[in-house]
């Protein structure tokens, strides 16, 4: 297979064009049809002599991902299922920001995106670990999951927003869709690392997806030693630590993961995380019943969070068709909230109900291949 356009950087391409003895003014003509046009095709560069989009085609793939099925519409979370080049599916959900949780204004757009298909973490409530880990994703397709989402929109709403091909190159910026990214869809993030470092450079470049670093959160069941080493990457992503469990008991019940990096480790790596970045941290905590939601649990929770300067994330359990878990009941749910305020933490509590993030996120995929399986190929609405 070639190396996709999108997996490369601008210095990358500009190697690449200067051994063509092609000057730096068409590596800017490129990625603003990459990018600002989000095109589709080598032919949509209409400005690119057609001998230099006859190399790149030679040289590379230009991937898209196909929209294979979407949920949801309008001003509320869309779901979108793409189809790979090698027939595998992925996801992800745009959701309209909630200031609540990203201190945006609501005309803003968080997009949460996948870095794996399947997962092999095995995270006991999480629908994208239920079949394994099938395969890392490549550079190009983590990036390409902002740039088809942001396509997908233009077509529906925007007005004067012309994928045309024959469109003058002017490299303004199409509307931007996505403003924040969460890298909360399947798979996780830490267990790809180079390509999820590369992709988010590019998504975050001025030449690329024009992403300011602190709008992209990266999420991490808890790979210490790559949390260890995203705090010596230049760039400020935030860190969010999908925790679930304030203990190991509770920890090693739900994630696999904790065996391997207890909380011990966890919370060192954390520590010199932002010793490095000087950022805080957030702490997700899914409230399962019966698992993670007593009063007692706040208090070690409290003090982990106090300890790194973390604020907490409460978010009730979606369910996962298949598993038995189930989120506690409303007051349950205030009350760990409540708890948490008087031991002096920063906490959250989302309440929306269904389509969210984390509802999302590994689900259509299931789905959609559990009805595969049922139906002969065949899935339905
Ligand atoms: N693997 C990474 C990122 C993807 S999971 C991680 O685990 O952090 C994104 C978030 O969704 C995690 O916090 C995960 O624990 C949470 N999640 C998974 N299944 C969920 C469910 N059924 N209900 C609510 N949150 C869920
Ligand atoms: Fe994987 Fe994250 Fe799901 Fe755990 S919660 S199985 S690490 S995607």
């Amino acid at each position: 297979m070639p190396t996709d356009i999108k997996s490369l950087t601008r210095e990358e391409i500009e190697v690449q064009f200067k051994s063509w003895n092609e000057s730096d003014f068409r590596v800017t003509q490129l990625l603003g049809w990459l990018y600002a046009h989000r095109v589709t095709s080598w032919d949509a560069m209409t400005n690119l002599p057609k001998s230099l989009r006859e190399k790149l085609r030679d040289h590379s793939s230009l991937q898209i991902l196909e929209l294979a099925r979407k949920q949801g519409s309008g001003d509320t979370t869309q779901k979108f299922l793409w189809k790979l080049a090698d027939g595998q599916f992925i996801e992800s959900v745009l959701i309209p920001a909630n200031p609540a949780l990203y201190g945006d204004a609501s005309d803003r757009h968080t997009l949460c995106i996948s870095t794996q298909v399947g997962c092999a973490y095995g995270c006991k409530f999480c629908a994208s670990g239920l079949e394994g880990w099938k395969r890392n994703l490549g550079v190009h397709e983590i990036v390409e999951q902002v740039l088809a989402v942001e396509r997908e929109s233009c077509k529906l709403k925007v007005e004067g927003c012309k994928l045309s091909t024959n469109q003058p190159a002017t490299f303004n910026r199409q509307p931007a869709t996505v403003n924040n990214i969460v890298v909360m869809g399947m798979g996780e993030p830490l267990a790809n690392y180079e390509n999820l470092i590369k992709a988010l450079k590019i998504l975050n470049a001025p030449w690329g997806g024009g992403i300011g670093a602190r709008k992209i959160t990266i999420s991490t069941s808890g790979l210490a030693p790559q949390i260890r080493r995203l705090a010596l990457e230049p760039l400020q992503f935030r860190l969010a630590i999908s925790l679930h469990g304030a203990t190991d008991e509770v920890r090693n019940r739900i994630m696999p993961v904790n065996r391997k990096y207890p909380l011990k480790e966890l919370v060192k790596a954390c520590e010199e995380y932002q010793h490095e970045k000087g950022r805080m941290i957030t702490l997700e905590y899914i409230l399962i019943a019966g698992v993670n939601d007593s009063l007692e649990q706040t208090r070690p929770l409290a003090s982990l969070a106090r300890r790194l300067h973390a604020k907490v994330n409460l978010i009730p359990y979606n369910q996962v068709e298949g598993l038995a878990w189930e989120r506690p009941g409303e007051e349950v749910c205030e009350n760990f909230l409540a708890a948490l305020e008087d031991q002096n933490v920063i906490a959250t509590l989302r309440r929306e109900k269904g389509g969210d993030i984390d509802a999302a996120c590994g689900q259509l995929r299931l789905k959609t291949e559990r009805e595969l399986r049922r139906d002969g190929g065949k899935y339905s609405d």
